[in-house]
């Protein structure tokens, strides 16, 4: 087994795919373009008074799963405040997107269900697939014509359609009014992970239905805390019928410790002052159509685009690799993306921008990037 464990790792050293992670407190990071922190919420002062009241009243951890001890009514306000916002009937807060994710599909889908999903959906999405059994069917990036042709091949199938809202590696936005029209005339359930769409997209900050003004009571949406919101954990909305399912029939709901008090008190906050912050979700907005004009400007390969997730398509394992590291060096940290997380020759840089990077820093990046490529 060791030898077995060992090739592997050789194998993807040899191919510059070997990753470990940074101690990021220990790096002189001046410009921080990798968060997700997208309003910068993880730092804000009045969260970190609620989530200190929350340990002093509740302590640090939760003692069990939710369906034992493990629910406080802050769990509850936490899913009455995301329901309210997102405009659905019901919430049930799990321990990550991720969670979320794989629970969906693996406790809703079974061998008698076809999973139609985006090409470059998250990975969760592809393991929440792979677990549930059903028959997955990727359907070409945001093309519907290609999900047509797919769906109309297969009709004893139970089906279900999944996308992100905002793609995590492309910071484009899935064409959701057209996947909710195919997802009725094919009788088909649409899902819809929203994480890097809740707190960014729409005026009020609740997501990309409310970006794209789309109704459609009968989409389950699926969230993180962990993007916008600064914190951590994941969420999924949707009709009371669906939310009660997952409550029944979710691992990793049933079978998972409650997240901590500090974390859902804090949560709570964070989405009540998200939902106020109009003007930083439009600078963020201006700051990403800025970033994507001077790229096409320099010529460089991007995708078009209103969000504050920026790929940079430069292309080869190690070319990526050795800019971002040099643009380390000079305290601008930009995360290379290799396979498996993009395909092979689609390797880039991905910029996520917070409302903390102003134009000037912008600029300075792309000064120092200027003089890499
Ligand atoms: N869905 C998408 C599109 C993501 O980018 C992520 C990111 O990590 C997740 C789900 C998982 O969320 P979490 O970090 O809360 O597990």
């Amino acid at each position: 087994m060791d030898s077995y464990i060992f090739n592997k790792l050789q194998n993807i050293k040899n191919e510059k795919l070997y990753r470990c992670e940074k101690n990021i407190d220990k790096l002189n990071i001046k410009i921080n373009l990798s968060s997700n922190d997208y309003l910068s919420m993880s730092k804000n002062p009045v969260l970190f008074n609620e989530a200190i009241n929350a340990i002093n009243l509740y302590g640090v951890g939760s003692p069990s799963s939710r369906l034992v001890s493990g629910n406080l009514s802050i769990h509850k306000n936490l899913e009455k405040t995301i329901t309210s916002l997102k405009e659905t009937e019901d919430t049930i807060v799990v321990g990550s997107g991720y969670i979320a994710n794989l629970g969906v599909l693996s406790s809703l889908c079974s061998k008698d269900f076809i999973i139609f999903s985006d090409k470059i959906n998250h990975a969760s999405i592809v393991d929440g697939a792979i677990l549930s059994r059903a028959k997955l069917v990727r359907y070409k990036h945001c093309d519907t014509n290609d999900l047509i042709e797919k769906i109309t091949q297969y009709s004893n199938y139970r089906k279900v359609i999944i996308t992100d809202s905002v793609f995590s590696m492309d910071g484009d936005v899935a064409p959701l009014e057209a996947l909710s029209e195919i997802s009725k005339k094919y009788n088909a359930l649409l899902i819809v992970d929203d994480a890097h769409g809740f707190g960014v997209l729409g005026k009020n900050g609740s997501g990309a239905l409310e970006h794209l003004r789309l109704k459609n009571e009968n989409i389950i949406q699926i969230g993180t805390l962990s993007k916008a919101v600064g914190n951590y954990g994941g969420f999924i909305t949707g009709k009371k019928l669906y939310i009660d399912y997952f409550r029944n029939f979710l691992r990793g709901f049933i079978y998972s410790t409650a997240l901590p008090p500090s974390v859902i008190l804090s949560s709570e906050k964070s989405i009540e002052i998200i939902s106020t912050m109009k003007n930083d979700r439009e600078i963020l907005r201006e700051n990403s159509i800025y970033l994507r004009t001077k790229l096409k400007n320099m010529k460089l390969e991007t995708v078009e685009g209103e969000t504050p997730i920026i790929p940079i398509i430069l292309k080869g394992e190690e070319k990526v690799l050795d800019i971002s590291k040099k643009l380390l060096e000079k305290g601008i940290y930009v995360p290379a993306i290799r396979k498996p997380t993009v395909p092979k020759g689609l390797e880039r840089i991905r910029v996520s921008l917070n409302t903390n990077i102003s134009k000037k820093d912008i600029d300075i990046f792309l000064n120092n990037l200027k003089e890499l490529i």
